[in-house]
């Protein structure tokens, strides 16, 4: 059967419009994946265009006993929206309004608006949204939230959930709430929440005002530990970098076999750095301080000239996921987050685990937080997802050993939930359940994501 007719559909019908409910198997067939997952085909779609057809569709789904998931773009990398059984799909793309207050340096997004949206409304008004996953000409501020999504800019300026102020959610039972940060941050819990606890219908975002100058460098390494060396070093010696960005020995290589950039084939590891500010002395100072740093810890330091050059160097980090496609059909993008000063064992156990493994490894990452994106590469066709995902464990497991912690900004979702048990102490995944519990206690909002339980609705099993 390719059109599903169920209890939910007809209430869906009912209270929505048809355009905006989505019941034929081949409109619901590309809902059933995120950027690196299959899941189960939903049994229906709902494409909301206003905070009342949210409230509709929870109610609808509640009401027949299907679980409900929050979509953005589907640009996620830890299986957060796909479905592990029959459910509701609720996609927010068609929720776009954006409303700009310069006055209030302020923004009021719907979930469905596109990141780079949000930038390029705020520029005309000498503004800016500083939160740049890699993936923001297609992610959603909806999707940034669910995940509190960072990119290179977040050393300096800080993840997603530092730039809401404000949201409004639909709660299980499809109740509104309007949240600010005061106190109980509920809004905080919100945001990083994968959609396990509501969904977010609106958020009012802080926008702030662009550096005027910044400066580029990169500098390369014969010794991945160098590189680290070097980043501690600057920033112990005061500098802040608007972006740290850090490629190992194969990344680089795929990137220049791509692109045909000059990058260095034969170091370990490539450093890129961007200082920003309004002073452009101060600014070259700091990116002086990063030079020395580099130089001091045997790095070879190339400072970009022009405004030209130093875009040919970001160009060379944008284009690092098109690069690793072409090695292997797919990748499994890891994102530890490990204390700076374990980088450079961590980088190279990390390296050795690859290299006893029939994997490609691939490392990359925003070094200046500590965030890694070891990446393997493999062929579902013919390699077993099994041991990706047990490799996927140790690399985890090298990160959990060195104090560090899962995911830094693409989240837990299905990938990372079997090692929750690992990273975290069972009284705390229990006070992580209670809070689960608190705000959808049937377990109907995306089951199956971020805790290691079974998949069913109402299962919120403890430990013990
Ligand atoms: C090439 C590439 C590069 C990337 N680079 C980065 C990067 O630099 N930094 C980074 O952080 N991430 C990066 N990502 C991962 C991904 O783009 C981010 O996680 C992004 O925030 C997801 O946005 P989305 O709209 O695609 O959300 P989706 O993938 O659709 O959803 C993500 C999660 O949010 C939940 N969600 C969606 N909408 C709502 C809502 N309205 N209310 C509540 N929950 C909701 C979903 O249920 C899901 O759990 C990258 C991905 C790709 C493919």
């Amino acid at each position: 059967m390719t059109t599903t007719r169920s209890p939910l559909t007809t209430d869906l019908l009912r209270a929505l419009r048809p355009h905006q409910v989505l019941t034929h198997l081949s409109e619901r067939l590309s809902y059933r994946y995120d950027a690196i997952q299959f899941g189960v085909t939903p049994l229906a779609v709902v494409l909301p265009e206003t905070t009342a057809d949210v409230v509709a569709a929870v109610r609808a789904a509640k009401a027949a006993g299907i679980p409900i998931i929050g979509r953005g773009a589907a640009s996620g990398l830890s299986g957060g929206v796909t479905p592990l059984q029959e459910s509701l799909v609720i996609s927010f793309t068609r929720m776009t309004n954006l409303h700009i207050f310069p006055q209030r340096r302020g923004a009021v997004a719907q979930p469905g608006v596109v990141t780079l949206k949000v930038s390029e409304a705020a520029k005309p008004h000498g503004l800016m949204y500083p939160p740049d996953p890699a993936s923001f000409r297609t992610s959603t501020i909806g999707g940034n939230l669910g995940e509190n999504a960072g990119g290179p800019m977040c050393f300096k300026y800080g993840v997603t959930g530092d730039y809401v102020k404000a949201m409004e959610f639909v709660d299980v039972d499809g109740d509104v709430h309007r949240l600010t940060r005061d106190c109980y941050d509920l809004a905080g819990l919100l945001i990083g929440s994968e959609g396990t606890l509501g969904l977010i219908t609106e958020a009012t975002l802080r926008l702030i005002a662009p550096p005027k100058f910044s400066c580029t460098l990169m500098a390369h390494f014969a010794e991945v530990g160098q590189a680290a060396e070097a980043v501690s070093s600057a920033i112990a010696a005061g500098a802040v970098p608007s972006k740290l960005e850090f490629m190992d020995r194969a990344c680089t290589n795929a990137v220049e076999d791509y692109m045909h950039l000059g990058l260095p084939r034969e170091a370990e590891a490539v450093l890129l750095v961007d200082t920003d500010g309004n002073d452009s002395q101060v600014v070259d100072a700091e990116l002086e301080l990063v030079a020395q740093a580099c130089g001091a810890a045997g790095g070879t330091v190339r400072r970009a000239t022009t405004p030209a050059e130093a875009d040919a160097l970001w160009q060379a980090r944008r284009s690092i996921s098109p690069s690793l496609g072409r090695i292997r059909p797919q990748r499994m993008n890891e994102d530890i987050v490990v204390p700076r000063s374990s980088l450079p064992d961590v980088v190279r156990e990390i390296r050795a685990l690859g290299d006893a493994s029939p994997f490609q490894l691939v490392q990359f990452g925003h070094i200046g937080d500590g965030n890694l994106h070891p990446n393997i590469m493999f062929d579902p066709r013919t390699e077993s997802s099994e041991a990706v995902h047990e490799l996927a464990r140790e690399i985890a497991l090298v990160a959990i050993r060195h104090g560090g912690v899962l995911s830094g900004e693409h989240g837990i979702g299905t990938m990372k939930k079997d090692f929750m048990r690992d990273a975290v102490d069972p009284v705390t995944l229990e006070v992580l359940r209670d809070v689960k519990r608190g705000l959808d206690a049937g377990n109907w909002l995306n089951p199956g994501k971020i805790l290691p339980e079974a998949v069913s609705p109402s299962t919120l099993a403890g430990d013990s």
